[in-house]
């Protein structure tokens, strides 16, 4: 059994869009109570009605706000119970290490809720057109782009700087095949955003380049513009808009790219990179300021428009689909290690293009010679079995972190 978002534009009539405003605005709202609630009143509440502050007591004072107030109770209680829910999740993140502590939920950035399953119908129009039924809300049209499949569990409704869409998030049965691809090792990045053990470069979109520039002037422009002006506001939704074009296009690739790897190989190894760690400012601090930060910022700007992370996001479940492995092995030194002998010197890197190796002359492409070992790195401890290399962690599935899928539901939306 396994868990899929799947994504449709929304074509609402206009009395359906202020619904929709509606029901995310009272949403919201609950949210950012329920949050003050837990942040402020916490202690008098624990103490007068000797209960702890969950999800459990925040619902049970829901049904009083609703009972006071009407159009409170106008909006769909199930989506205003899912964001508390989500407030909880957000706690438990928290007090787990996993997540900073909750902040609120703004207008403009997080217009969205959420139903169950069971509570919504979907009907197919036409070839192109198909229907969902929300509650309080009725029939909505959204552009049938993928056919559904699986059980529905819960379905988000949630605005982006491209309109408002729906995404179901659906159990489907699903047994992985065996796979018998081969494996290969990968390398990621700046100049070419991956390079195979194959020799094979492949690098985003150059369209991606020429949005970003443009998306950052469009940011200058927001901060040109007077506060509170109308002109700001035209500003800021240009720039929505532009970083929107930019997420889908890099999207588009990190998809169309991981399925081709999914197709084509068995097991995909990957360098366990820290991005976090290797974007950090290089900025310092006042008494000790950082050298080259400027370049830095360049730098780490190239690095998180690469999209390595949610590259690895995807592929791991499109491998985990059709039966195959991702594996990530410590990063140290592959780019200094000669891939045909095996010598680790800094020297050998000659150039950000060329590696020469500096004892036994071997020459490639630098990526293409950090990709080899990534790959050999992790058959170290491989042995040939029926024609298939498989790792000892892979046959005895022990020390083997599974992929995760990315969870279709964080945050309120998919
Ligand atoms: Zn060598």
């Amino acid at each position: 059994m396994v868990l899929r978002g799947f994504r449709y534009k929304l074509a609402p009539t206009a009395d359906q869009e202020t619904l929709f405003r509606q029901f995310a605005g009272v949403c919201r709202l609950v949210y950012n109570l329920a949050l003050e609630q837990r942040h402020d009143w916490w202690r008098q509440f624990e103490r007068t009605t000797k209960s702890k502050l969950n999800y459990v007591a925040q619902a049970r004072e829901l049904t009083k706000l609703r009972a006071e107030f009407d159009w409170i109770a106008a909006v769909s209680q199930t989506c205003q119970q899912q964001a508390l829910r989500d407030l909880d999740k957000a706690f438990a993140n928290f007090f787990a290490g996993r997540a900073c502590y909750p902040t609120p939920r703004r207008k403009g950035v997080n217009d969205a809720f959420r139903f169950q399953g069971r509570e919504v119908e979907v009907r197919k129009l036409n070839g192109k057109w198909s229907a969902v039924r929300l509650p309080k809300i009725g029939w909505v049209k959204f552009r049938d782009s993928r056919p559904l499949r699986g059980t529905v569990k819960n379905v988000t409704i949630a605005m982006d700087a491209l309109g408002w869409h729906v995404s179901f998030a659906c159990e489907i049965d699903h047994v992985a095949p065996i796979n018998i691809c081969p494996a290969v090792g990968i390398d990621r990045g700046v100049a070419n955003t991956l390079t195979l053990s194959t020799g094979e470069h492949l690098s985003v979109p150059a369209s991606l380049e020429a949005i970003e520039r443009r998306c950052r002037s469009a940011q200058h422009v927001v901060g040109r513009r007077k506060k509170g002006s109308k002109r700001r506001l035209t500003a800021i939704r240009r720039a929505f808009r532009l970083s929107a074009k930019r997420a889908r296009i890099r999207r588009d690739w990190q998809h169309k790219t991981a399925l081709d790897m999914s197709r084509r190989f068995g097991t995909v190894v990957l360098e366990d990179l820290r991005i976090k760690n290797m974007t950090a400012s290089a900025r310092g601090t006042m008494e000790e300021p950082g050298r080259m930060v400027r370049q830095k910022a360049g730098l780490n700007r190239s690095i998180l428009n690469q999209g390595w992370f949610g590259f690895e996001t995807i592929l791991a479940y499109k491998l985990e689909e059709r039966g195959g492995y991702l594996l990530k092995v410590d990063p140290a030194y592959t780019s200094q290690t000669c891939s045909e002998c095996g010598a680790v010197d800094s020297r050998s890197r000659e150039s950000q293009a060329a590696f020469v190796c500096r004892h036994c002359g071997f020459r490639a492409h630098a990526d293409h010679n950090a990709a080899i070992n990534i790959l050999r790195r992790n058959s170290a401890s491989m042995r040939m079995e029926e024609g298939h290399w498989l790792s000892d962690e892979v046959r005895t599935g022990r020390g083997l972190a599974p992929p995760e899928n990315p969870p279709a539901s964080a945050g309120g939306r998919c």
